[in-house]
């Protein structure tokens, strides 16, 4: 099977297994972790040492923590209505935090300047202030959609003559970097909080890094624990995470080429294809023809798995256990299929 559901499948390799097998480890619930403390610091480093990191299990939980820290019970936060925050994390922002959100539908995800101009509002005695806004990188429905760093800039001088926070879900954010050749630290400064994921492309088995006012690290430290999100002996994971980090941001550059491979390769078969800006190809569905579900399963058939992202849209995502010539081969099976 060549499985092309998600850059999440991937398995740690033998060198990352070997790095997990020798960490060092202690009970980080006692702060006593030495491998969970490096990988905090090292990717609040990465990110110009404007935050503190704390290692979370998921992306989730990453994205929950910083939102708690800013908006309130009955407060708002403002996202394009695409985002994981608001459509893929179960409902975790009003389950969790009584936050209620307000979102607005943008091209690939990416929100206007002047569409958070126009939605931000301050709270009154019946009114809804907004706390914080939220934004995505790279943006995963958007199809690995990528923001510039001149609207990220944009919406940061917005935010902070509202006084309002600004998060940035960046499970993907290593793609950004790879794909634009942005500094992480570029980013890191934008942001009041930054969750990062380890586990998508960079290929850890688990984990994710939430970067915060440094501040605020104990206050980030308690609401994981609420969520039970406080883990022991977490240095084995961490490990796997400190290896990514040394070992697989640069080759991201690989999963953007085979992604463009299987884009142009769609595309010569007369398919609708997003221009892969990083590692995700969104195909759109002609009409008439089979619909997503029943490409993916005759695609199933055929030794390839994508995703029905959508009644006529596949996702395909390309990632550290795929190679070039599995992908052009995936592309015909796909265009097969269509
Ligand atoms: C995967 C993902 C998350 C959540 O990560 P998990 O580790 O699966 O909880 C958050 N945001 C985006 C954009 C993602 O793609």
């Amino acid at each position: 099977m060549i499985d092309l559901r998600s850059d999440t499948v991937t398995r740690p390799t033998p060198a990352m297994r070997a790095a997990m097998a020798d960490a060092e480890v202690g009970d980080d619930v006692y702060g006593e972790d030495p491998t969970v403390r490096a990988l905090e610091d090292r990717v609040a480093h990465l990110f110009g040492g404007h935050h503190a990191g704390l290692f979370v299990p998921t992306g989730v939980m990453a994205n929950q923590v910083a939102l708690r820290l800013s908006v309130g019970p009955g407060e708002e936060l403002v996202s394009d209505a695409d985002a994981h925050i608001v459509a893929h994390e179960g409902g975790a922002a009003a389950w969790h935090g009584g936050i209620q959100t307000r979102t607005t539908l943008s091209p690939r995800g990416l929100l206007d300047p002047t569409d958070v101009a126009r939605l931000l509002r301050t709270g009154g005695e019946f009114t809804v202030g907004t706390r914080a806004v939220a934004v995505e990188q790279t943006h995963n429905r958007g199809g690995g959609s990528v923001y510039p760093l001149e609207r990220l800039t944009a919406i940061r001088e917005l935010t902070t003559a509202a006084d309002v926070a600004l998060h940035c879900d960046g499970a993907r954010i290593w793609n950004a970097h790879i794909a634009t050749e942005t500094p992480l630290a570029a980013y890191g400064a934008l942001f009041d909080t930054l969750s990062v994921c380890l586990s998508k492309g960079l290929g850890a088995p688990a984990g994710s890094v939430v970067l915060v006012p440094r501040d605020r690290w104990a206050e980030a430290r308690r609401m994981r624990h609420r969520m039970g999100g406080a883990m022991r002996q977490a240095g084995i994971l961490a490990a796997g995470g400190l290896y990514a980090l040394d070992h697989h941001i640069e080759r991201l550059a690989d999963d953007h080429a085979n992604a463009r491979l299987i884009a142009d390769r769609l595309a010569e078969s007369e398919l609708d294809v997003t221009a892969p800006e990083t590692n995700l190809v969104l195909v759109l569905l002609p009409e008439p023809g089979p619909n997503a579900a029943e490409v993916a399963a005759r695609c199933e058939a055929g030794g390839v798995l994508v995703s029905a992202f959508g009644p006529r849209l596949l996702r395909i995502v390309t990632h550290l256990d795929v190679d070039a010539a599995s992908c052009a081969n995936a592309a015909a099976v796909i265009a097969a299929a269509v």
